[in-house]
């Protein structure tokens, strides 16, 4: 049967599409163009529904590749989150940063403090996640491995422009800064890192130590309080001060049913660890 599309070169046309890069389109106009012709749809419909196809096609791409590139802890998501272990962050606000980008607009930190087990890499992560699904480019990375990196830009000569690449992300997740150790903090490289994206692009820091105890972090205490300056300037900052989930968890299994995980305070479980 002769369909009007065939009346055209489609090797022609395959060629002008991969030139255009339209994939999506390369691959799907025959069958639009199949049912256009049969159901007598106008042009402009036929024209639309093939860019809507490429545009979808095209946003779920990035989104792979974001998703390539962000490193992000596997399998750790806000759904899989907990929130009633920690009761004194609220979930709505989560919810609203990692749906929003307002705050990585104007360049906004958040802060996650709390002991080790708490959640912290866990909850930077599923925000990473959310906002990399809205169509952001998030990095998450082992605050010590990124020191190290940029220690190797520094001595190529080339931190700057190290420090300017990782500007195409919207969000900088430095995973446990308190563990930067003092030989690396000498270069003073995170400090450069922070004062570059200050008020520009957005860091979210976990670390297990308060401020006051960031002194080995960076070389001396002028550039810890200029840190600390810059850092807290614009930022949200979540004080996780619970006990390990995994120690709980253990608990509670030891303990048995009755005591449903969420009603386990950090205070009533310290008080209940007492008294066993
Ligand atoms: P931190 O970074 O504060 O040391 P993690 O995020 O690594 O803590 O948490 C330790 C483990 O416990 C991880 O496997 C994490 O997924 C889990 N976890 C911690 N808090 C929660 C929570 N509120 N809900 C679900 N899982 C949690
Ligand atoms: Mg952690």
């Amino acid at each position: 049967m002769n369909t009007p599309h065939t009346s055209i070169d489609a090797a022609r046309l395959s060629f002008l599409l991969n030139e255009l890069r339209l994939p999506a389109i390369k691959t799907l106009w025959p069958r639009f163009a199949e049912t256009a012709d049969k159901e007598g749809w106008p042009a402009a419909r036929f024209l639309a529904a093939i860019a809507e196809h490429e545009l979808a096609e095209r946003d779920r791409r990035r989104i792979e590749r974001h998703l390539a590139e962000g490193k992000l802890l596997p399998g750790k998501t806000l759904e899989t989150f907990a929130f009633d272990a920690v009761p004194m962050i609220s979930k709505a606000q989560v919810m609203a940063l990692a749906a929003a980008d307002a705050w990585l607009e104007k360049g906004a930190n958040l802060l996650l403090f709390g002991p080790p087990g708490g959640g912290k890499s866990h909850l930077a992560s599923a925000i990473g996640l959310a906002l990399i699904e809205n169509g952001h480019r998030v990095l998450f990375t082992r605050t010590t491995d990124l020191v190290q990196k940029l220690q190797a830009a520094r001595r190529d000569l080339a931190l700057e422009a190290a420090i300017n690449r990782l500007d195409r992300f919207d969000l900088l997740i430095l995973d446990d800064l308190a563990y930067v150790t003092k030989d690396q903090a000498e270069t003073s490289v995170l400090f450069e890192l922070i004062s570059a994206r200050y008020e520009r692009r957005s860091l979210l820091i976990t670390a297990n130590q308060p401020f006051g105890e960031w002194g080995k972090v960076f070389p001396d205490p002028a550039m810890t309080l200029a840190a600390v300056d810059r850092l807290v300037h614009h930022a949200i900052i979540f004080e996780m001060n619970v006990e390990s989930y995994r120690r709980r968890h253990a608990l509670e299994r030891k303990r048995g049913p009755g005591r449903p995980a969420s009603q386990a305070t950090p205070a009533n479980l310290a008080e209940a660890e007492l008294a066993e």
